[in-house]
């Protein structure tokens, strides 16, 4: 299928802040309007210009990208000062950088650390082009709690939750990465959405990490996303996938107003309890009936179920059956995904005319159902395959991505 990719390459980090010294100082990047706002009364301005102030930095840290105070033009110079004695515009500072054969990015971030034992907690964010629209791929943990056996992620213990400012800077980095604030230039390598369209357009949390088991920093990340004012990507534009947190559903879409998707993967409990094992405890039926009753849900505003294609275990004509069966009266995609294989993983990717068997019965029923084209599989970048540590690939690793065409190495820059 779609591996129509040029060289793997490895990308120099373009943003000066990206590789700054760490400062002690903390930075605004990321910051809510509540939180940029207690920024300016530390900084000395008064209660009475509070919000106003607010909103003028709030467009030139998320409108205009700026990585320096001194680029604020119409900020006055004691402010300026005042802000830049006690805070930064650091992003996290990107320490390897990839381009696959199709277009699609992926970077490594490693997160200011937290205290004096903490060396940044790492982890990855993946950029998928299009010629109309874009994708970043952000994650809601360093690692996870979860297991889903098919996930290569899921075999990394949760380190911690990411913070809502380290979510939203991962948006940050990328524009920055791709030239998509005022005044920057973009890339020459790579395929980038073309003229009109925006470069990062459609934002899903389907990285590292389960989004509702950090449910609170997610709804105030979206918030900021999608502020008008600034990083703009509308509601509607923002995916939040979750394997089943049945009880922060509801929740989800009543404070976020996000699309919601559903990591299935299987039509009964006993195969969805060895796949996304949090099934033991959250059974298809409860996830099923929580979905049902998502805010919004309505033919415009449909759900996605995620469903991954594992060669003999999940791809029967009957579980295709099943699933049009259980979806039965909710307003509903289903994403095939073909399964990407990573290194240690005991499953197979479905056969092509297995996928489409099954696309078929499940489109015939009356449900759209695209194949999900894997993307930026030559730099493990595709569904299921994050996973942060710059860890040196098995021999077995090397010789499966060789086959796939491309170089495995991850050469940390910096
Ligand atoms: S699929 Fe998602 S929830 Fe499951 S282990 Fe992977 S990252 Fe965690």
């Amino acid at each position: 299928m779609p591996d129509q990719m040029t060289a793997l390459a490895f990308l120099a980090p373009e943003a000066p802040a990206a590789t700054a010294a760490p400062s002690s100082r903390p930075s605004l990047v990321g910051r809510t309007r509540a939180g940029l706002s207690a920024a300016m009364a530390e900084a000395g301005v008064p209660e009475r210009e509070l919000r106003m102030r607010t909103s003028q930095i709030w467009n030139w840290v998320y409108h205009h990208g700026v990585r320096d105070f001194s680029e604020m033009r119409n900020v006055g110079k004691d402010l300026k000062s005042a802000l830049e004695a006690r805070f930064t515009l650091r992003r996290p500072e990107v320490t390897a950088s990839q381009v696959s054969r199709d277009g699609t990015r992926k970077w490594l971030l490693k997160m200011q650390p937290t205290g004096p034992h903490d060396r940044g907690a790492e982890i990855e964010c993946v950029y998928i082009p299009e010629t109309d629209r874009g994708t970043l791929c952000v994650s809601s943990q360093v690692g996870c709690t979860l297991t889903c056996t098919f996930c290569h992620t899921g075999t990394q213990r949760l380190v911690r939750n990411l913070t809502s400012a380290e979510i939203v800077a991962q948006l940050m980095v990328a524009r920055d990465m791709i030239g998509d604030f005022p005044g920057r230039t973009a890339p020459t390598d790579g395929l980038l959405p073309g003229e009109g369209s925006r470069f990062v357009s459609n934002i899903v949390f389907m990285g590292m990490g389960e989004p509702l088991y950090n449910a609170d920093a997610v709804t105030d990340a979206i918030d900021t996303i999608a502020d008008g004012d600034g990083l703009s990507v509308g509601r509607r534009r923002i995916t939040v996938s979750t394997s089943g947190v049945v009880p922060e559903i509801g929740p989800l879409g009543a404070r976020s107003n996000a699309m919601l998707a559903i990591s299935l993967h299987a039509v009964r409990d006993e195969l969805r309890d060895e796949l996304v094992p949090l099934n033991r405890k959250y059974p298809i039926r409860d996830l099923l009936d929580a979905c049902r009753a998502y805010p919004g849900l309505s033919n415009a505003r449909r759900i996605t179920f995620e469903y991954v294609m594992l060669k003999g275990v999940n791809d029967s004509d009957a579980d295709a059956r099943e699933l049009v069966r259980l979806l039965k009266g909710i307003p509903a995609k289903i994403n095939l995904i073909p399964f990407n294989p990573w290194p240690g993983t005991r499953y197979e990717c479905s056969d092509w005319d297995r996928i489409e068997r099954f696309s078929d019965i499940v489109f015939r029923a009356g449900y759209a159902s695209p194949v999900r084209t894997p993307r930026g599989r030559d730099i493990l970048a595709a569904c299921g395959q994050l996973k942060s540590e710059t860890e040196k690939l098995s021999a077995r690793a090397r010789m499966m991505l060789d086959e796939a065409g491309a170089s495995p190495s991850t050469s940390p820059l910096a």
